[in-house]
Order: C-alpha cells, then sequence, then structure tokens
C-alpha cells in the first residue's frame, strides 16, 4: 500500500472522508488523494515523494508559485513579532490601502479571514443597506458555503432556489432567485418582476466554479445598468478572479465598477486573508459605524496580512501579468493544437492566470453547456496526467491555475504529458 493510501485510510477515522475541504478528496475522479509535504515554485511532492506540476495552487493563491522567498521571509519577521493581538495594526492599514489603489472601485474595505465570510458579509451588507431581501445569484457561481448562497435551481427556470445542501432551511433561501449564468433576457424579465425587491446582484465575473467560464461583456454590462436603474447594489465576487485574471481583476478588464467587490486567496498570499469592499456610502453601514454587524477574531492578523502584503507588492512588478498570461496561454494553444492533432472533441481556453479544459467541440459560455462535456472523458485524462506527474483539478468543475514560475519548459513537460495522456484515453 503507497503511502497516499495508508495516510487517506488513517485520515477517514478521525475527519469525514478523510479531508478538511470536499473537493480534495478526488470523489468525483475517484482514486487515492494525494498527501502534500512540500511545494517549491510550480511544484509539489506527496507522501510517496512522487513530484507534480501543480495546476491547482492552493485553488488560486499561489500565484508566485509555492513558497515564495520574499512571502516567506516577511511571514517569518511577522511571527517573531507576535501571532495575533486582536487590536488594529499599522500592516492593516497599508493593506486596505494597497487594495483601495489596485481595484479602484473599492473605496473602503474590510479584511476577513475566509472568501466565504467575504461574500456573506457583502450580502448582509447590501441587505442592510437596502432595507431588501431578495437577491440574484447564477447557477454554476460557488461563493462560498453561507446558508443563502448555496442554491440551485432547476436548469432555466425563474424560480426561487431550494437548498443545495442540506442543513439549511429552505426559509434562508426563499429570497435567493437564481438564474442562468450568460442569460441577459433572462436577468431583465428578473428586474421587470422583482427589481425593486432586489437587494443585490452577486456574480462571479469570471466564473471558475463551473470549470472556467468568461461572462460576456453584454451580460455584465447590463447587469451594472439594471442595478442601477433599480437601486440593487452590484457585488463582484472577485474572491477567485480577484488579482488572479488581470492587477485590477475582472472589472478592470470588462470597465465595470461594482459596488461591492469580494476578494480573496491570491491577496492572502496562501495565508487566510480576504476582503470585501465597495463605495464608502455602502460601507459605512458596517459596525462600528453602522447598524450591519460583522466582525472576526483574526481578521486582519498580523502574520497573513505579512503574506498577503508582500504577495501584493511582488505582483505589481513590471510584466508580472503579462508574463503570467502568457505563460498560461502557451498552456492552452498547446492542449488545443493536441486537439486538432489527435482530432478528438477536447478544448481549453484561458483568461490571465486561470485556465479551463472541456471535454466538448467548443468552449463552454454556459452552465448546461459545461455539464454536457463528457465526464468520463476528463476523469480518464485526469488520472493519467497524475501518473505523469501533472496535478490538475480533480473536478471537471473546477478551473486551473497558472504560477508566476510555470516556465517554458514546465509547460512543455506539461504538453508532452498530455499528448501521451490524450492518446491514451482517445
Ligand atoms: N467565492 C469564490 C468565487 C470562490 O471561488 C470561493 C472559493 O473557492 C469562495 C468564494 C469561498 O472562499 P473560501 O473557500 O476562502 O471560503
Amino acid at each position: 500500500m503507497s503511502v497516499n493510501e495508508t495516510l487517506f485510510q488513517r485520515a477517514q477515522i478521525t475527519t469525514p472522508g478523510g479531508v478538511n475541504s470536499p473537493v480534495r478528496a478526488f470523489r468525483s475522479v475517484g482514486g487515492t488523494p494525494r498527501f502534500i509535504k512540500k511545494a517549491l515554485g510550480p511544484h509539489f511532492w506527496d507522501a510517496d515523494d512522487k513530484q507534480y506540476i501543480d495546476y491547482i495552487g492552493s485553488w488560486g493563491p499561489a500565484i508566485l508559485g509555492h513558497a515564495h522567498p520574499e512571502v516567506i521571509a516577511a511571514v517569518q519577521y511577522a511571527a517573531t513579532q507576535g501571532l495575533s493581538f486582536g487590536a488594529p495594526t499599522e500592516a492593516e492599514i497599508l493593506m486596505a490601502e494597497e487594495i483601495c489603489k489596485l481595484v479602484p472601485s473599492i473605496e473602503q474595505v474590510r479584511l476577513v479571514s475566509s472568501g466565504t465570510e467575504a461574500t456573506m458579509s457583502a450580502l448582509r451588507l447590501a441587505r442592510g443597506a437596502t432595507k431588501r431581501d431578495k437577491i440574484i445569484k447564477f447557477e454554476g457561481c460557488y461563493h462560498g458555503h453561507a446558508d443563502s448562497l448555496l442554491v440551485k435551481a432547476g436548469s432555466g427556470l425563474l424560480t426561487f432556489g431550494n437548498p443545495t445542501s442540506s442543513g439549511v432551511p429552505a426559509d434562508f433561501t426563499k429570497h435567493t432567485l437564481v438564474l442562468n449564468y450568460n442569460d441577459c433576457e433572462q436577468l431583465e424579465n428578473a428586474f421587470e418582476e422583482f427589481g425593486d425587491e432586489i437587494a443585490c446582484v452577486i456574480v462571479e465575473p469570471v466564473a471558475g466554479n463551473m470549470n472556467l467560464i468568461k461572462a460576456t461583456e453584454e451580460f455584465l454590462h447590463s447587469m451594472r445598468r439594471l442595478c442601477t436603474a433599480h437601486g440593487s447594489i452590484l457585488i463582484f465576487d472577485e474572491v477567485m478572479c480577484g488579482f488572479r485574471v488581470a492587477l485590477g481583476g475582472a472589472q478592470s478588464i470588462y470597465n465595470i465598477t461594482p459596488d461591492l467587490t469580494a476578494l480573496g486567496k491570491v491577496i492572502g498570499g496562501g495565508l487566510p486573508v480576504a476582503a470585501f469592499g465597495g463605495k464608502a456610502e455602502i460601507m459605512a453601514h458596517l459596525a462600528p459605524l453602522g447598524g450591519v454587524y460583522q466582525a472576526g477574531t483574526l481578521s486582519g492578523n498580523p502574520v497573513a496580512v505579512a503574506a498577503g502584503l508582500t504577495t501584493l507588492k511582488l505582483i505589481q512588478a513590471p510584466d508580472f501579468y503579462s508574463h503570467l498570461s502568457k505563460q498560461t496561454q502557451k498552456l492552452v494553444d498547446g492542449l488545443n493544437n493536441l486537439a486538432k492533432e489527435l482530432q478528438i472533441d477536447f478544448c481549453a481556453d484561458a483568461i490571465g492566470g486561470m485556465f479551463g479544459i472541456y471535454f466538448c467541440k467548443e468552449v463552454p459560455v454556459s452552465f448546461d453547456q459545461v455539464m454536457r462535456a463528457d465526464a468520463d472523458m476528463f476523469k480518464r485524462f485526469f488520472h493519467e496526467m497524475l501518473e505523469l506527474g501533472i496535478y490538475l483539478a480533480p473536478s471537471a468543475f473546477e478551473a486551473g491555475f497558472v504560477s508566476a514560475q510555470h516556465s517554458d519548459s514546465v509547460i512543455e513537460t506539461t504538453i508532452n504529458a498530455a499528448r501521451v495522456a490524450l492518446r491514451k484515453i482517445n
């Protein structure tokens, strides 16, 4: 039995499913999860000492590659000054100033410790500020595991959602209207019917939780227009795509100013930092100024903020994003060329340092299209790649991530492995 298998058996005794976050369990692809011992640059090593090229990057944060020496040094120094104070620090001001500078729609920001906290708090704030209950989300967008966001709807139906997770009372989700991603007509109809009751629309402007799906320009711009017309708050959930697709996030690419933005992942540089922020007049509703309560024992933790601040500094290096995008595009071009060479229904797409691979003819633009891709082919591809030392997301519904350390030779090794894997499964 391999060390990974032994560890997985042991983990399942004391931890439900053997993991602390479900997708790590390899449930949708089968097999034994790899237990990671260490990571450096674009690589990590499992408990059996096998090396992998890593394309999950901790599900987004590892944009600089793993264990960047400057980030490690900053964390080490911060730790010597004390781990947590429960009182404000100057580093938190610097972090807030940096976020407001890089994402101009954010006039004020509050730091939290996870993306779930960021979206959950943004939602409460939107409801508190508008004094309305109803919210709109889109099928296939994941915003963390807060109750009223864990909803899906019957495909194509304009309906208030039922909880996706057991343990969420239907009463908690009865105000959540779930619509189709990239469906402008449905969005117009929803606003026509419920417009003045809608507190907010929350959206991943580049969706990374149903594989990678880019919003159309028209979709996001009509969302902005409708929110403004009806006094609803537009929340961009950029926990995943913020600082990942561009320095200013997806909002800088689409040239849209949301009212509130949720951030996470990259801004913590691998430690637990997330944030939500936006218009100062909306943020003023938060306690201690206003009546919307939100708090956190470890919010703005000094060690985590040291990792975040250093990461935010390093990603502002000249050409950082053009290099990251170029490397990601090389990977995607290589995979698309293989699809042609091998005449296989397979394609790939990218934006910034984020990519998607799809076992279908054309890049999907909707949740339904993603669902129609060949899940069995993905599963087989995933395992062949894993065997060849390439660690992809263990689910056909997750985006992949490239770091600044994914060099030409790392990308070439990946494409060569993909050729072998695709030939074998075709
Ligand atoms: N929002 C988006 C878009 C995400 O991708 C995620 C996590 O993957 C979250 C929110 C929740 O973040 P966290 O896992 O840090 O709670």
